[in-house]
């Protein structure tokens, strides 16, 4: 997603300013790794977390940034006794995190807070002009359209973190955005893709938290049960690519070799294959549109034993439907979908609901609250809060 005269960095060996929002997160971390990888390439300049002092602690005193901020207050002092005498500075609130996102020395921020918390300080590096790496997919779920007028007006650039997007970025490239015809987002499954429908209402925590093939946040890898994060995914390939939902697939591959496809007006296809593994698509989002060399696992295609596909259950994941539903309805739809789900998987996760209760709260959000279109940004804030008040006062009885 970019305006079409946002610039491309161009390929010189001046280290890159890198701000990273979320970085003691699962995406956070592993940005950290390819910065140890790429010293000479990559220079840290901001961290960010929620409440995680001791770990932002830990990175600062690595990798002497010129700030960190928390997004949660609480820990501030915490965080400037264990920094004293760095000069590092400490921020502290949105503002904080806003700031971090627009310092003069980040060419790049990386987007990496979980849920709709990293929209602000993404509109924020938009308007700063930066170049963004995103992870944070749920910023495009709920506000795709504002991003995308942000985007044009401000010369900026986003390239996708997540892997399905970055392997149809990756397609992408060289190729006229008229010619492409349809694509296909891959999905794990997820650890329930075989599980009978009939044993759902007694799905754990544990059983959910346990992802097959990725390991990620708590919040995405309940998404990924649920299949909610290949709804979400749909969504962000829509702001993403400018693609109608009906031009974009979704298919089961339980293997997650093939990230994503692009099929072009021609019938031919192109794929984007590796080993599941985080580094490659956060590293190419920092190198691009450059490849630097790296020890990331690549496939062993004599050991691999085959490539399975079965179209995805929308009976049995009715997260998947929800959103397409909501993207059809535009608006506001999209903020509610997203608010409801991140309401409902905190509650699943302190265990107040069942796991079946989550597409339940979802589906009675988007039913009963009005929806807007056009919205603004305050409009879309407002969806949320009375998204997430609606699941919480309701919880699991709420489509009872
Ligand atoms: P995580 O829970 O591991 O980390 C989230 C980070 O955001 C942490 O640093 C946390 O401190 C920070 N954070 C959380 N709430 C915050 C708040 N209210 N204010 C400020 N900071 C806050 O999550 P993750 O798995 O790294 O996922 C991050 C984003 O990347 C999500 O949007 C997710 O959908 C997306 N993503 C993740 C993966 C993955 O492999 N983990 C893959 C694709 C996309
Ligand atoms: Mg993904």
């Amino acid at each position: 997603m970019q305006s079409s005269d946002a610039a491309a960095p161009t390929v010189n060996d001046a280290p890159r300013g890198l701000s990273i929002l979320g970085a003691t997160g699962s995406i956070g971390t592993q940005t950290l790794d390819i910065v140890r990888l790429f010293p000479d390439r990559l220079k840290v300049h901001a961290l960010t977390a929620h409440r995680n002092a001791a770990l932002l602690a830990r990175q600062a005193l690595e990798f002497r940034p010129g700030c960190v901020a928390l997004g949660d207050a609480t820990e501030v002092a915490v965080l400037e006794e264990a920094l004293a005498g760095t000069g590092i500075r400490v921020l502290a609130g949105t503002e904080g995190l806003c700031e971090a996102a627009t310092l003069p020395e980040a060419d790049i921020v990386v987007a990496a807070v979980v849920g709709v918390a990293g929209l602000e300080p993404v509109l924020a590096a938009i308007r700063a002009g930066k170049l963004i790496a995103l992870a944070n997919k749920e910023t495009l779920v709920v506000a795709g359209a504002l991003v995308g007028d942000l985007l044009a007006r401000h010369g900026s650039l986003l390239i996708p973190v997540d892997s399905e997007h970055s392997a149809i970025f990756q397609c992408l490239a060289g190729e006229p955005a008229r010619a492409v015809e349809s694509i296909v987002l891959t999905a794990s499954g997820g650890p329930f893709r075989a599980r009978p429908a009939g044993t759902f209402e007694a799905i754990t925590r544990a059983e959910a938290l346990r992802h097959p093939n990725w390991s990620m946040g708590a919040k995405i890898t309940i998404d990924s049960a649920t299949m909610m994060n290949k709804g979400l995914e749909v969504i962000e390939a829509h702001w993403l690519f400018a693609l109608e939902a009906a031009q974009i697939e979704v298919l089961v591959h339980p293997q997650s070799i093939i990230h994503s496809m692009v099929t072009f007006a021609d019938g031919s296809t192109k794929a984007q294959l590796g080993v599941p593994d985080m580094k490659v698509p956060i590293q190419y989002a920092l190198s691009y549109p450059d490849r630097w060399p790296a020890p990331h696992p690549r496939i062993d295609w004599s050991r691999l034993s085959g490539l399975d596909f079965e179209p995805p259950d929308m009976v049995k994941f009715p997260c998947l439907r929800l959103a397409y539903d909501a993207l059809a309805l535009g608006g506001t739809a999209p903020a509610i979908l997203n608010a409801a789900n991140e309401q409902a998987v905190a509650l699943f996760l302190e265990d107040r609901i069942r796991f079946i209760d989550i597409p339940h709260s979802i589906e009675a959000a988007l039913e009963k609250l009005a929806k807007t279109v056009q919205p603004s940004y305050a409009m879309l804030v407002e969806a949320d809060a009375e998204a997430r008040r609606l699941v919480l006062e309701h919880g699991g009885a709420v489509a009872n």
